[in-house]
């Protein structure tokens, strides 16, 4: 359920960023920040850009089309073992298995798989076994079916072991096992994370971005324009201060920072509160690292779904 309404929310995107760029030429062509901004709110920003190398690899290289190969699939920026073996399988009907989770769920119910999952040898030898039973043809049939067997039947709670079509092979269900396998996955503890923020507005409701600017951009950020932010311990206010003097100048010395409404974000294992402080100024800060637009417009430019949370934040008011 989780997963659908996960769908829901980002189809469209997608189809905003696939009737901007349909086709690998036009992806390849587009300058960069015109994808990221397309891309804005489906999150994992580094797939765009790999997305993007990507396809200029396949216009620069393989004459616009996706390659047969799986080495030079596999060379393909963002491509790993498993888009390359879904793209394959799918669109050229090559003989590669999957392996997700849900396939790896399925075959560990199959086969009373114990212990995690994930763990590498545990998944190259579920990899093994997905390439063993793989259907030579039509393989990209084959694997779609057992992805969706895995999201729609062997789910991982209560699977529906009565109407599933593999139930007279499944070791797990002989074994009463079901709820057991797989393991749960060893998550890596949650991280607390403050991060101040400043909005800065001026008369005419104008803002500034920055890009790299500085702490966690890299994660939280995603290497997109963002608000001057630092993240904070003790006192955010002034650390906030303290970081927009070092950044910006003595332009931000005599700044009010006005304590806005704090909003939650999680990015993985980060929980992220998000302190965001009103910067009214007669005057915005300039520089070639600064960007000027107005707050309700940041769409225009790359901005992450963090960015998006701080801006509201202020339009709410
Ligand atoms: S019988 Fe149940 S546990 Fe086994 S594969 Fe089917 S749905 Fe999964």
């Amino acid at each position: 359920m989780l997963q659908q309404t996960r769908i829901a929310a980002v189809l469209p995107y997608y189809d905003r960023f696939l009737a901007a760029l349909p086709t690998v030429h036009a992806l390849a062509a587009a300058p960069q920040e015109q994808v990221l901004s397309l891309w804005s709110g489906l999150g994992y920003y580094s797939r765009a850009r790999n997305l993007q190398r990507a396809a200029q690899e396949i216009v620069a290289n393989h004459k616009g089309k996706f390659p047969r190969d799986l080495e030079a699939a596999l060379a393909l920026p963002g491509i790993g073992r498993y888009t390359a073996a879904a793209v394959l399988s799918i669109a050229y009907d090559a003989p590669f298995a999957v392996l997700d989770g849900n396939v790896a769920r399925v075959l560990a119910r199959l086969f009373a798989v114990h212990g995690d999952l994930r763990e590498p040898a545990r998944w190259r030898r579920l990899g093994e076994a997905a390439q063993n039973l793989l259907a030579q043809s039509p393989a990209g049939d084959w694997n779609q079916a057992v992805m969706e067997l895995g999201e729609t039947v062997c789910t991982p709670q209560t699977p529906r072991c009565a109407t599933c079509p593999v139930s007279q092979f499944c070791r797990a269900r002989a074994l009463r096992l079901t709820n057991e396998i797989p393991a749960p996955r060893r998550k890596r503890a949650p991280v607390k994370i403050k991060i101040a923020a400043a909005i800065f507005r001026d008369p005419r409701g104008r803002t500034i971005l920055l890009r790299d600017p500085g702490a966690h951009d890299h994660v939280l950020f995603s290497r997109m324009w963002q608000f001057p932010a630092v993240e904070v311990r003790r006192d955010p206010a002034a650390e906030l201060a303290k970081h927009l003097q070092d950044e910006l100048g003595p332009v931000a010395a005599s700044l009010i920072l006005e304590p806005l409404r704090p909003a939650k974000h999680t990015v993985t294992f980060r929980n992220i509160t998000l302190l965001p402080y009103l910067a009214r100024v007669s005057r915005l800060p300039k520089s070639v690292r600064i960007r000027v637009l107005p707050l309700d417009r940041l769409h225009q430019l790359p901005v992450s779904s963090a960015t998006r949370k701080l801006a509201a934040s202020v339009l709410s008011q």
